[in-house]
């Protein structure tokens, strides 16, 4: 057991929170923050509370953003006919990356799991039938994780959203592109066929 003085081990102790973050790497950043330039310290606490105060859910799609409603919401251009349903905001970062979709988001903040205790009612479940129910949306897309998860998340929205009126559709989870079929997993095979579309 190492002692160190109080703010010391307070930082430490502030650090294990974080994800990822182990005793070892808590204390390395810990020594780190001491020994640089007072600067470093004080452009981290900042940049700290600042994303506390100015980032906020956007009351539209719920995703994370500093204006509401946040840009994408805003983008005329986008199709409003098109929803796809994300579990996090990254999700909607690693989409946009792709460039492949034009439509509209909504961010879930999570998925639902018995085992960790995450009901559908901690989720934007709510949020999204209030979209559903007083716009133009057309379809949704269910683009949840292929994990048990995400397909229990999947599963329970379609049976809400199905008697709304709208067409529901999951996206295909398959074998990345580039690589070989030996070498996906059973789950990821499985899902490559389920989400096979017409040839030609
Ligand atoms: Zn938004």
């Amino acid at each position: 057991m190492l002692y160190y003085s109080g703010p010391v081990a307070r930082l430490v102790d502030e650090f294990t929170k974080l994800p990822g973050i182990g005793p070892k790497t808590a204390q390395r950043l810990a020594f780190h923050v001491l020994n640089a330039s007072p600067e470093l310290a004080q452009g981290l606490a900042k940049a700290l509370v600042e994303v506390r105060q100015s980032i906020k859910r956007c009351q539209i799609c719920c995703n994370l953003t500093d204006e509401d409603p946040c840009s994408i919401c805003k983008d005329a251009t986008r199709n409003n006919k098109l929803l796809c349903v994300v579990e996090e905001p990254r999700d909607v970062i690693a989409m946009e990356k792709a460039r492949g979709y034009r439509g509209q988001y909504h961010v879930l903040h999570g998925a639902i799991s018995p085992m960790e205790g995450i009901r559908p009612e901690d989720l934007t479940i709510k949020e999204l039938l209030k979209r559903i129910q007083g716009g133009d949306v057309q379809e949704v897309i269910l683009a949840a994780n292929s994990d048990i998860e995400g397909e229990t998340t999947a599963l329970y929205l379609a049976r809400i959203l199905k008697p709304l009126g709208v067409k529901v559709t999951r996206i295909a989870h398959g074998i990345p592109v580039g690589s070989d079929l030996e070498y996906a997993d059973a789950m990821t095979l499985n899902k490559a066929l389920e989400g096979r579309a017409e040839f030609g």
